[in-house]
């Protein structure tokens, strides 16, 4: 049982201490294995709820325990003022860790931003490191060069820096290892996520699944890989080390591992509904108690007692799930 008022704990047992942010539903890729390339509907603008709003969220849940907190999208970085949002956040203290992720085109023009008003660090998708090839993937070409971002993320001192992989045979796989060897030059954790079953997928199929230990078989090339700590907080994914890597190498497995018995973490989406699985359809509006002046801790107890016990991936199989831009991946 959780107990109200005191700590935020669900219904089995585990503390919930991560709060992930969806900002928007929007996004300026089209990336192959997330949004259609047409025929997507937004939330009317009205419906997100605002940055006053989002704060107010978090200061009333903060108190119970919570330490970290991660805006998402969609794309944050296309919500205008984001910063405005950040140094909202950086002002709850309880938050010790308070993080971004992003496609990474607006980094080179807004880290150093995010960082004075108060960011600690971002999450960076990359599915290649070769501009023309990211633009494919993204359905995007914007000019975008995925280095030069994470650089200008590091250069703005927003680490440690995770950077996400997601592998699709046949379309970035050859680049394994020039990504692993990012992390030798750089203090970067490099993290390959398998390929979910969410979103559209339409031009994909099992075929694109790159096996991780597929994967670990062609690093090892390198080097041998050693188990290694990862970041702090860091989640679903296990971590290993190239000799004298200065960063990491994680896989994150959702298809092969769960990690539901150690979940940590709830979810806002962007309309202000609470979620307490990624992977489940279960949601709470919030975001209609909060205009009416209403306390949401009861709701979110009473919510987290409901969070299921391991997530739906593995029954639900493909297209039964909204797109993680949707969600707040
Ligand atoms: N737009 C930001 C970004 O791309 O980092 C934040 C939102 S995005 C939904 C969060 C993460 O979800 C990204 O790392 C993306 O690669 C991952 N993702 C989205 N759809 C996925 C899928 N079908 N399988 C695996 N990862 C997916
Ligand atoms: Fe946009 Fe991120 Fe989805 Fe790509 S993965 S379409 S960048 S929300």
């Amino acid at each position: 049982m959780s107990t109200p008022g005191r700590s935020f704990t669900d219904g089995q047992g585990r503390r919930i201490e991560y709060l992930r942010i969806s900002v928007t539903d929007r996004c300026n890729f089209r990336c192959r294995y997330c949004l259609p390339t047409s025929g997507v509907t937004w939330l009317p603008r009205e419906e997100l709820l605002t940055y006053e709003e989002i704060a107010e969220v978090v200061r009333q849940v903060a108190p119970l325990g919570l330490r970290r907190i991660r805006i998402t999208g969609g794309e944050p970085t296309i919500r205008p003022d984001l910063e405005r949002l950040i140094a909202l956040l950086r002002a709850e203290s309880h938050v010790d860790d308070l993080s971004l992720s992003t496609n990474g085109v607006h980094l080179p023009r807004v880290a150093a931003r995010y960082r004075a008003a108060g960011l600690d660090r971002v999450n960076m998708s990359a599915d290649s490191l070769d501009p023309a090839r990211a633009a494919r993937i993204a359905r995007r070409d914007v000019g975008f060069d995925p280095l030069r971002s994470l650089l200008a993320a590091e250069a703005a001192g927003l680490g440690p820096i995770k950077v996400n992989v997601v592998l699709l045979r046949g379309v970035n796989d050859d680049e394994i290892e020039e990504f692993a060897r990012l992390t030798l030059a750089h203090d970067w954790h490099v993290r390959f996520i398998e390929l979910m079953p969410v979103g559209d997928l339409s031009d994909l199929t099992e075929r694109h699944i790159v096996p991780t230990p597929e994967v670990i078989g062609r690093i090892s090339r390198l080097g041998a890989l050693s188990p290694a700590a990862g970041p702090a907080g860091n989640g679903p994914a296990r971590y290993m080390q190239l000799p004298r890597g200065r960063g990491t190498i994680g896989f994150i497995t959702p298809m092969t591992h769960t990690y539901c018995a150690s979940c940590n973490r709830v979810r806002l989406t962007a309309d202000g509904r609470l979620r307490t699985c990624l992977f489940g359809t279960h949601e709470v509006d919030l975001r209609t108690p909060l205009r009416a002046g209403i306390p949401l801790v009861p709701m979110i107890h009473a919510a987290l007692e409901d969070k299921p016990r391991e997530h739906e991936l593995l029954s639900l199989r493909t297209g039964g799930l909204r797109a993680l831009s949707q969600v707040g991946g």
